[in-house]
């Protein structure tokens, strides 16, 4: 897969690509990213990028001209041009992996007030927001969307990890634990220590729908269970239980 990220701060995305699952991707030859530096292909002499809004009102906004051309020196095929913006659509596991299946990506970042809306109508294909919050530029958003991507690629991680983990399964990750079996007095769930397999399995899919229901009960309407955990969800949901405890012990007893 191959990804260019249009940007005014190109250096920004060193380090962050050059470690973890983004730098292993990189190093396997599995992706390529490249910060395209947009200040490039300003064509005066000041090598502005930006200008005042018109009609008025505070900051700059991101011109058309040198992001058009930025794209043209690009001689995409039908690739996706993505523009980081808060007004996109909400960035998600789902987006991810639907990203992940294209053989090339351009990222568009904005900076200021944002980006000339011609842009929008005229350049990019697709809209993303990482958030309902303001950042002050679209790399943070963009080195968000590429690690998400790439740890999505075939290769990229280590076989099995990733299949259960938060959002693949439409459910929040079950808790984790490692060595040693007691650290200060807490005790790792033996079941975890019992070798039973099968036994892990089943403790493992209760916590993460157990979890998921106390946190983010709204995922679970999407989330694929099986009839005997739906209906457990739809009681607790019935009897407001949420936040009061007492499904803990509940679910405990009648799951599985
Ligand atoms: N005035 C714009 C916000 C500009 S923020 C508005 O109100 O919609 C500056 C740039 O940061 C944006 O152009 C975008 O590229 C990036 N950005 C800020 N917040 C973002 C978010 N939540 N998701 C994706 N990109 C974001």
């Amino acid at each position: 897969m191959r990804i260019d990220i249009l940007t005014l701060f190109p250096t920004m995305f060193e380090s962050p690509f050059a470690h973890g699952v983004v730098g292993r991707a990189i190093a396997r030859g599995l992706l390529d990213v490249t910060p395209l530096d947009v200040r490039r292909f300003a064509t005066d002499k000041h090598h502005s990028v930006d200008d005042y809004p018109y009609g008025g009102g505070p900051g700059m906004v991101l011109m058309p001209g040198p992001l058009f051309a930025a794209i043209e020196s690009l001689e995409l095929p039908a690739a996706p041009v993505i523009l980081m913006t808060p007004q996109g659509r909400p960035f998600s596991q789902a987006v991810a992996r639907e990203l992940a299946t294209h053989a090339r990506l351009v990222f568009v970042c904005g900076h200021y007030e944002g980006v000339d809306e011609r842009v929008r109508t005229g350049l990019v294909t697709d809209e993303i927001s990482i958030g309902d919050y303001v950042l002050g530029g679209g790399e943070i958003p963009a080195m968000a969307i590429v690690d998400a991507v790439a740890r999505l690629l075939p290769g990229a991680m280590d076989e099995e990890s990733g299949h259960e983990e938060s959002h693949a399964a439409g459910l929040l990750e079950y808790p984790q634990y490692t060595r040693p079996a007691t650290f200060r007095g807490l005790e790792v769930p033996p079941i975890l220590l019992s070798g039973n397999h099968q036994a892990v399995a089943k403790w493992r899919r209760e916590q993460a729908l157990r979890r998921t229901f106390e946190r983010r009960p709204d995922l679970l309407a999407a989330a694929p269970l099986t009839n005997a955990e739906r209906a457990l969800v739809e009681q607790w949901m019935a009897e407001n239980r949420v936040g009061d405890g007492t499904y803990l012990d509940d679910m405990d007893k009648r799951i599985g």
